[in-house]
């Protein structure tokens, strides 16, 4: 029997792994993976500094561990370069693989920074535990780090390195940190709390280039204004991993086109986590695939359901400054209505009384964050 085949050992690919073999202990599974295979919860990546946790600690399991836990066949370093979906076999660095039904768990990239500059060596982005790793190493008896991008990412690592004794400069384009999730207050709320914590803000500049300057870098913003750091940090966003997919003649847009039941445009050939787009949504956060690990693990075994999500609030692990969000859906008519509160912040959006769409808690409030995600409606019903 041709094995069930999972390109990707994050949480997509071993969720699915583990579900799978709740409901089937026999049908071969082969994980393939272009990483070292370690089991690991990768929102860990933005708090591990001030938690005095090293890359090394990160890793729950080895790919053997998983392998034998799982009853699966595990390749790690190995990088799959195309899929040929008519003869149902991958091509990788090492070989050829063939599969009986085929699970893309790929992940996303991190967008790419395209600053210029003769120190553009010294520009991480941490999407891995190597990422993290090489980082981390570059981190070793450094004190100055410049974030590009304040979104969640950006402001997580911002907090985790102010939080473990870092100068820390965060380079963002909106006015405030989040926007995109969250109205200006509940966003200046969170500004402030992280300065208090020593970082220091440039809103509305973006970074141009990154030059050597003694020991460190200089990074010179788009108003010709510089600052002065050891190392780059970053975050300005992720997207989906869809080239394989898309050479492999799979439908794609902003992720892997899959149907409710994580199928692709073709029967064999699913997608989940990252790199995954299911009824126009790309989630790339641990809630959703967790739910398409239980629903594509269900096809997988044989049934027929159709994944639906919960409202799903996403904690910021900024403590500095807590905050939950739930940002209403793309493109709806509403409005932020936001109320100060002795014990923090409280912003709902909402498209007429008692209709509640999105919200943002921060401080003390963030405690409350069931009782509003009951009152939203389902993020795919
Ligand atoms: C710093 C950080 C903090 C986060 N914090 C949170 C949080 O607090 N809460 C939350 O909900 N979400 C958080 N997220 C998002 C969440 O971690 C991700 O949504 C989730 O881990 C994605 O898992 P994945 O398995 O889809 O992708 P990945 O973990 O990226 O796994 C992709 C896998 O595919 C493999 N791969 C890719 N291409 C190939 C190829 N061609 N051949 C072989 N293998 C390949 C990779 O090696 C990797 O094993 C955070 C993300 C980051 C980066």
């Amino acid at each position: 029997m041709n094995p069930i085949v999972i390109i990707g050992s994050g949480l997509a690919g071993y969720g699915l792994a583990r579900e799978f073999r709740k409901r089937d202990g026999d049908t071969p599974i082969t994980l393939i993976t272009a990483d070292g295979g370690q089991v690991y919860a990768k929102p860990n990546l933005s708090n591990a500094l001030s938690q005095g946790r090293m890359p090394e600690q990160l890793a729950a399991e080895s790919a053997g561990q998983a392998a034998s836990r799982l009853k699966a066949t595990i390749l790690t370093q190995t990088r799959v370069t195309a899929i040929d979906p008519a003869g149902k076999r991958l091509v990788t660095d090492h070989g050829e693989v063939a599969y009986g039904r085929l699970v893309l768990a790929l992940g996303a990239d991190p967008i790419p920074h395209g600053l210029s500059g003769d120190a553009v060596d010294k520009i991480f982005a941490v999407n891995d535990l190597d990422d993290y790793s090489r980082f981390r190493s570059a981190l070793e008896g450094k004190k100055r780090v410049a974030i590009l991008g304040g979104g969640l990412i950006g402001c997580e690592f911002a907090n985790d390195l102010a939080a473990s004794g870092h100068q820390v400069e965060v380079v963002h384009l909106g006015a405030w940190p989040l926007e995109r999730l969250v109205p200006e207050p509940v966003g200046r709320n969170l500004a402030s709390g992280l300065a208090e914590q020593g970082v220091t803000w440039h809103f509305g500049h973006s970074a141009q280039s990154v030059e050597t300057a003694g020991e460190g870098v200089a990074l010179i913003l788009d108003d010709g204004s510089r600052i002065e750091a050891d190392l780059v940090l970053s975050a300005i966003g992720l997207r989906s991993r869809t080239g394989l997919a898309k050479a492999a003649g799979l439908a794609v847009n902003r992720g892997i086109v899959v149907d409710r039941q994580l199928r692709t445009s073709d029967p064999d050939i699913f997608a989940m986590g990252d790199c995954a787009e299911v009824e126009g949504l790309v989630l790339p956060f641990v809630q959703p695939l967790l739910a398409q690990a239980r629903t594509l693990a269900a096809v997988l075994a044989g049934e027929q359901p159709s994944i639906a999500y919960p409202a799903m609030p996403v904690v910021v692990k900024t403590p500095a400054s807590p905050l939950v969000v739930a940002p209403p859906p793309m493109g709806v008519d509403g409005e932020w209505q936001v109320e100060r509160t002795e014990r923090g912040l409280i912003a709902r959006f909402v498209d007429g009384p008692d209709s509640l769409l999105g919200f943002a808690l921060g401080g003390g409030e963030t405690g409350q964050r069931m009782q509003f995600a009951q009152q939203l409606p389902a993020t795919l019903a």
